[in-house]
């Protein structure tokens, strides 16, 4: 391969760039987790996470990927043979109900397009049917990454409400924390799993339980196998600042970090950027004459956008070229959409110029794997960026 000079642009939708000033917290020296200093940095991080999930109680930390955090929702609230509603969104959707399928739940999906979030009025008309409420938790993914479409958290509570129905509900925020709107507590959610690599701006190697009243008290009649996912050792330990077993001390200096970065820009100018960027792509992709996969405007994410290639061409071979061209990484089509879309990562820590960087090697790639385009999204993204348009 070529030597490559300047940065790679990693425009995939997680794991995002990793800050500067985040590499350079990571890299210190790793402390004693059982000695004084660490007791204090813990706290403050423990602290520092309930502005970022927006939360009252307690929020666990794993080290563990996202698909850890999933596991750890499922095993400490629910008992073997127990059914969990599921919502069909996409891939992510997917894999966490065979991950549910694995530890002995009985999953039942509600079958999705793949191109719109969760339909509360399905899942409120399958919570009414259940009179019985053999349904224990309903899961949701926040931001489905496979595809660029969000579901409405809010309004799935309000459907499980109207529907008097006593389930957990679960929510995934992997590739949705600290780049849009979430509320744990105002929304009502019972157990939030999130992960370090999107929106948090960390690398991979962290995951996150936030943790309801409700689904406490589910997890101390809750009797599926649980040791490494624990609530129970963590919350103890976590109490006085430390881990049940050895945490990813290094990872938690960046932790640190990049709740002060958050802290630092605000939540709401953090959620209004990411706004910001995913408006002018979408700009930039109508432009171009492509289709942008999310087919409901009140679900675009500003995490990512997937657009859709025209038939008889292979996203994976513009991709490809993309790469080999522009030294950039654009995210691949998963599942049923593999070779059918691309997807643009706009998160963590993005500005306008990144953004139109990324946007002309998109189009640079285009026009290099040949296909059809109109030229000018780039310009369109521009022109939205400068409050021209
Ligand atoms: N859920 C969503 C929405 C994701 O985007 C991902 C990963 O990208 C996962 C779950 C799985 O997380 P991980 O790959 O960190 O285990």
């Amino acid at each position: 391969m070529a030597v490559q000079r300047g940065r790679h642009f990693l425009q995939i939708p997680g794991p995002s760039n990793v800050p500067d000033r985040i590499l350079r917290a990571i890299d210190n020296p790793t402390m004693d987790h059982r000695g004084p200093a660490f007791g204090v940095m813990s706290r403050e991080i423990l602290q520092g996470l309930h502005g970022v999930f927006g939360c009252a109680g307690p929020v666990i930390i794993y080290p563990a990927s996202g698909t850890g955090a999933w596991e750890a929702a499922l095993v400490n609230t629910l008992s073997a043979g127990d059914r969990v509603l599921m919502y069909e969104t996409g891939w992510f959707a997917t894999l966490w109900r065979e991950l549910a399928g694995k530890l002995g739940l009985e999953a039942e999906f509600l079958s999705g397009d793949w191109r719109h979030g969760a339909d509360p009025a399905a899942m409120e008309a399958r919570l009414r049917e259940d009179r019985d409420h053999a349904i224990k938790a309903v899961c949701v993914v926040h931001n489905e990454t496979s595809t660029g479409v969000t579901s409405r958290v809010a309004e799935v509570r309000a459907a499980i409400d109207r529907a008097g129905h006593p389930a957990l509900l679960m929510v995934d925020t992997i590739s949705s924390l600290g780049s849009m709107d979430y509320r744990h507590d105002d929304w009502g959610v019972d157990v939030t799993v999130a992960g370090s690599q999107k929106g948090l701006m960390l690398p991979p190697g962290l995951s996150f339980n936030a943790i309801s009243q409700k689904a406490l008290a589910a997890s101390k009649s809750a009797r599926l196998p649980r040791a490494f996912w624990d609530w129970e050792a963590m919350l103890k330990a976590n109490a006085t600042g430390y881990f049940p077993y050895t945490p990813a001390t290094n990872l938690l200096y960046g932790l640190r970090e990049a709740i002060a970065m958050l802290e630092e820009e605000g939540m709401a100018n953090v959620f209004a950027r990411h706004h910001r960027l995913a408006e002018a792509t979408r700009r930039a992709v109508r432009a171009w004459g492509l289709e942008v996969l999310c087919q409901e405007p009140q679900e675009y994410s500003s995490v990512l956008t997937a657009v859709l290639l025209p038939e008889g061409h292979d996203a994976d071979v513009f991709r490809r070229i993309t790469l080999e061209k522009f030294n950039m990484s654009l995210g691949n089509g998963l599942g049923k959409l593999q070779g059918r879309v691309f997807r643009i990562g706009h998160l963590g820590d993005m500005n306008e110029l990144m953004l139109c960087g990324t946007l002309a090697g998109v189009e640079m790639g285009l026009a290099a794997a040949g296909v059809p385009h109109a030229k000018g999204g780039v310009q369109a993204a521009m022109d939205y960026l400068n409050g021209n348009a």
